[in-house]
């Protein structure tokens, strides 16, 4: 008998669900009847099934993605339903998702054969082979597997592979949401019933709460799941280790607006404060048969980038280092004066296809952390043992590698003076950490409050600058008229996966500045505001709209809470959001992704 296949539409039944509720248990309870169901029917599915809610092909770090461009989708859509272009395009303009747009051109088609089901297995690895088609006539060859697929797309089946073909589901499916529903369904299919209510969710709470933590160190559902379906759940941490070759999510810090602040935080315990290097951050992998990776805060593989690091990695390592993880900030060097250069001179750096006898601008490494150390992962040890680890595995070489400069000391003037050396050798500030014992763990994926972050310009203001997405845009006047004036600014809900505005921004720009911003601008213009920006009732309006495609470091004074902007709405206020007063444009970040964007919850618990 050939083996059951998860039918498109039943993954497509539970998205519409999903979208028609902002509720986070009902979405996962709905993902939760869906999973349990395909553990028991097809285990070997779960995977798949999976990904397609997360809307991933592989882990971040295979760098396979989808994000096919809305005139190749339209194509498809076309050739597919037999509708003329232009219509389809004002349609577009008029409902601003091309889902919808796709399954209402399907529903106004007459066809005679009922075609086939789709299926889940089919319609990955169909979106798989997309994602992979390159070289001669590639657009073609896309538009036909994509053909393929919507012919055979019934209900609402076009609407989702379309915005699973665009890369955004939209439907509030976040991949923390999707993890505890994996918990709880694991839990589920192996009950046998007779637990009682309070221990069974004490269980569920504890299983999430262990997915969830070995996901942060091993991002890998095609590891993960197998385990997990395998064994106990309380063996899954010692089934599913960490290890080089996987990238970690990074630990964070939270921001301080004092150095008082840092010392209440840490009244009583150990701490250490490091430089904060100015620069990219670089985790880099080595593997016991030898192999290098270096990956990116968002775990893409930045190994070609960095070609010159890779060369001279081995002669850093003591001859008795075999494998590791290292966590550390690649920053601009200057071999002559023998001192860091600011993150705009790194920032020059070209991104790809990079050769090693082109590169103009050297890079240093400073190493803060070591998370893994010839086959012992390191995690859970403290700051203080992983810091002797790391000094025990690798040599500092001139102008090359070192290690973060440290001190150690709990007295307020000490810590001062290290942060006017730390700014004055072109730095950001500080990182306190803490040092000994439990809490002093390296924690992935955690903005955790036992690594802070001091920045000198911040200190007394408003805490952080922001890393915000730029949605809009005012045309300029008198001598700006070519270039935009001024934009209007978002950051992001990754729960709701939404936009929500925060600033209208027109200070911190250069002439220079706002040339360069037009121009990379002007190629993203929409005609209406996605769906997934959230405006409020009376919204500021800009001249033009933009795809979210750029992040930029916005500082600020003050914030205050507003009826027009949104951000962070319903933490502060019912449906007043947060909007940054005085705001000023300090860079782009160019390593950041719009979804990397300071989050609302972050916006929300800067204390006023
Ligand atoms: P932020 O991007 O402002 O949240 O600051 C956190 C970033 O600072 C990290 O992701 C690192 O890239 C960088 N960083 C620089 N120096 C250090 C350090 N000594 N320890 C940890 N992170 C550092």
């Amino acid at each position: 008998m050939a083996s059951y296949r998860v039918p498109y539409s039943v993954l497509c039944k539970t998205f519409e669900l999903c979208e028609n509720t902002t509720k986070r248990l009902e979405i996962t309870e709905y993902l939760v009847s869906l999973f349990v169901q395909v553990i028991e029917l097809t285990p070997e599915g779960l995977v798949e099934l999976l990904y397609m809610c997360i809307n991933k092909l592989c882990p971040d770090y295979e760098g396979l993605e989808l994000g096919i461009g809305e005139s190749l989708l339209m194509k498809a859509i076309a050739q597919s339903t037999g509708r003329d272009m232009k219509q389809l395009k004002l349609d577009y303009t008029k409902c601003g998702d091309l889902g919808t747009v796709a399954k209402n051109s399907k529903s106004s088609q007459r066809t005679l054969f009922k075609p086939k089901a789709l299926t889940v297995p089919h319609v990955f690895s169909t979106l798989k082979d997309v994602a992979q088609i390159t070289g001669q006539s590639a657009q073609s060859r896309k538009i036909d597997k994509i053909k393929g697929l919507l012919v055979a797309c019934q209900e609402n089946e076009a609407k989702y592979l379309i915005r699973q073909l665009e890369g955004k589901l939209r439907i509030g499916l976040a991949e923390q949401t999707v993890l505890s529903a994996l918990a709880t369904s694991v839990v589920l299919t192996k009950d046998s019933g007779k637990l009682s209510k309070q221990q069974k969710e004490h269980d569920l709470a504890i299983a999430a709460d262990t997915v969830k933590s070995v996901y942060n160190q091993m991002p890998c559902y095609d590891m993960l799941v197998p385990a997990l379906l395998k064994y106990p759940l309380n063996q899954l941490q010692e089934k599913c280790t960490m290890r080089p070759g996987i990238p970690l999510k990074p630990m964070l810090a939270h921001p301080t607006k004092s150095l008082t602040d840092v010392l209440d935080r840490f009244e009583g315990h150990t701490f250490t404060c490091e430089f904060k290097y100015d620069g990219e951050r670089a985790q880099i992998h080595r593997l016991p048969d030898g192999s290098t990776m270096i990956y990116s805060r968002n775990s893409e593989n930045m190994s070609v980038r960095y070609p010159d690091v890779m060369q001279k990695l081995n002669k850093w390592l003591k001859p008795t280092t075999t494998s590791f993880i290292l966590d550390c900030e690649a920053v601009a060097w200057d071999r002559e004066q023998k001192c860091i250069l600011p993150f705009q001179v790194l920032s020059t750096r070209k991104r790809k296809d990079v050769k090693e006898e082109d590169i103009k601008v050297q890079v240093a490494i400073f190493a803060f952390d070591c998370l893994y150390l010839n086959g012992e992962p390191l995690l859970r040890k403290p700051l203080q043992y992983r810091r002797e680890k790391l000094r025990e595995a690798f040599t500092e070489t001139e102008n090359e590698f070192f290690y973060a400069r440290h001190m150690d000391s709990n007295n307020i003037e000490d810590i001062q003076t290290f942060l006017d050396v730390s700014i004055t050798s072109n730095c950001e500030g500080l990182m306190v950490k803490s040092y000994d014992g439990e809490e002093a763990s390296y924690e992935p994926s955690k903005r955790s409050r036992n690594w802070l972050k001091v920045k000198k310009d911040y200190l007394g203001g408003v805490g952080d600058s922001m890393d915000l997405v730029v949605i809009g845009a005012f045309y300029g006047r008198g001598k700006r008229t070519s270039v935009y004036g001024a934009f209007l600014l978002a950051c992001y809900d990754p729960d709701t996966e939404e936009y929500q505005t925060i600033c209208k921004l027109g200070t911190g720009f250069s002439e220079e500045n706002l040339q360069q911003l037009h121009d990379s601008l002007k190629d993203h213009i929409i005609e209406k505001p996605k769906r997934f920006y959230c405006l409020g009732e009376n919204p500021v309006k800009p001249d033009v709209w933009f795809e979210p495609v750029q992040v930029w470091e916005v500082k600020c004074a003050d914030l205050s809470v507003s009826p027009r902007y949104m951000a962070a709405v319903g933490q502060v206020d019912p449906s007043k959001g947060i909007s940054l007063r005085f705001p000023r444009f300090i860079r782009i970040r160019d390593d950041k992704e719009p979804e990397d964007a300071t989050s609302s919850e972050q916006v929300g618990s800067v204390s006023f």
